[in-house]
């Protein structure tokens, strides 16, 4: 009897690492200060004593929950997003690949290009941005007055001829206050992006309900307005405009019927709770942002973060991950910083759920992967470009339409 309870233990013991190694959901114990440095998720203890199976089962189920759905949900709360951001991370992206199945076709990836029409000479303060007019002197970046409308048609052009099928245009303005003239040419380019069969986006600051009317008219698919981080966060990056004011934009975008593509910037120095906090925002908003990004830091010197360290790509992966899981018909981005990864490295996030890219030539002001590098590695990985408006508005609640493939 005493040697089966001393072999009982031993096995017993011998599971101990394992088992707390997938254990989810708890607070860091590691201190603040190196769950920032190192920015990995927060994991618990491998200690018996701190290993907790109820909690481990708790987040198990939620995820499966998650896994399992059939519509969007809306109320996520910071407790389900945490137990699901810290599943061990083949798990995460395992799972978020079985969903992402279930809603999309997992070889297609839409291709975007993006084009700066008005670089530089922003009011607004954002830390990492070049072209704001605080960072001039230390970047040197030069204000360019607006593209006209022919230059910028021109390189939708190329665009499209190189595979690309959504086009979006960038100005570095804090909004759309007293531009009537800028507005009337963006619609123009608007429509002539559109006529070249092109889905349109674009990228113009703050707008209120009537601009954003006037967009939908000229027949623009979608406004980009990233949230950039966590409510709390926020402040630490931006002072001139708030976390509410940017809300508020995305509320106009959506009543008049345009697509809202809203994401954020991982490596500004947040800690896993902000990524988990910028999630919560997203997928708590009426209906999901049709477009999720995920830019990576591309520090840019003479900037506040110009000297970051990178990201790790683990976060990355696991906010890619849980995005999917949490907006399953959303279309997540990799954004800036793609060009600092490898192919594998990108492969991880399309089988966990990505299922767009920038390409061209330029990201605003930061480099980007060319047509023919991304169509070379399309080949190599079995992916194919995604068509033209492959992708119908959400509904506003619920009856998702379940991928058939
Ligand atoms: S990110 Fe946009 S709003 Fe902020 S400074 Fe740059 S151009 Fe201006």
């Amino acid at each position: 009897m005493d040697r089966t309870v001393a072999r009982l233990r031993t096995v017993l013991l011998s599971q101990v690492p394992r088992l707390s190694s997938t254990a989810v959901g708890r607070p860091c114990r590691m201190s603040t200060a190196a769950a920032q440095v190192s920015h990995e998720p927060s994991v618990p203890s491998s200690s018996p004593a701190h290993f907790d199976h109820r909690r481990e089962r708790d987040g198990h189920q939620i995820l499966r929950d998650a896994v399992a759905a059939q519509a969007p949900r809306h109320d996520w709360t910071r407790e389900e997003i945490s137990a699901i951001y810290y599943q061990p991370l083949m798990e995460l992206a395992y799972q978020a690949a079985n969903l992402h199945r279930r809603f999309h076709k997992p070889s297609e990836v839409q291709l975007c290009t993006l084009m700066n029409i008005k670089t530089g000479g922003c009011s607004e303060d954002c830390s990492y941005c070049a072209q704001s007019t605080r960072h001039q002197k230390g970047t040197g970046l030069e204000a360019k007055k607006v593209e006209s409308v022919e230059s910028v048609l021109a390189a939708a052009r190329v665009a499209r001829d190189k595979g690309s099928t959504r086009f979006c245009m960038g100005a570095a303005w804090r909004d759309m206050r007293g531009r009537k003239n800028a507005l009337k040419n963006i619609k123009a380019m608007v429509a002539g992006v559109r006529e070249l069969g092109m889905e349109s986006c674009v990228t113009l600051g703050m707008i209120d309900a009537e601009q954003a009317k006037e967009l939908k008219s000229a027949g623009l698919t979608a406004y980009n307005h990233n949230v950039d981080t966590s409510r709390e966060f926020y402040p630490s990056i931006i002072s001139t405009r708030t976390y509410d004011e940017r809300l508020t934009t995305l509320g106009h975008v959506r009543d008049a019927g345009i697509n809202v593509c809203s994401g954020g910037i991982l490596g500004l120095g947040e800690t896993s709770e902000d990524r988990i906090g910028l999630l919560l925002t997203v997928s708590t908003l009426p209906s999901h942002p049709e477009s999720f990004p995920v830019n990576a830091l591309v520090p840019i010197k003479g900037t506040p973060l110009g000297d970051r360290p990178p990201v790790e790509f683990t976060s990355m992966l696991r906010t890619i991950a849980t995005a999917r899981i949490l907006m399953p018909s959303t279309i997540i981005r990799i954004a800036a910083g793609r060009k600092t990864m490898s192919e594998e490295k990108q492969a991880l996030c399309f089988m966990a759920g990505a299922n767009a890219i920038f390409t061209g030539e330029k990201m605003l002001t930061t480099e980007c992967n060319g047509w023919d590098e991304d169509s070379a590695m399309f080949g190599r990985w079995g992916l194919e470009p995604m068509g033209s408006f492959r992708k119908s508005p959400m509904p506003e609640n619920g009856d998702m339409r379940v991928a058939s493939f």
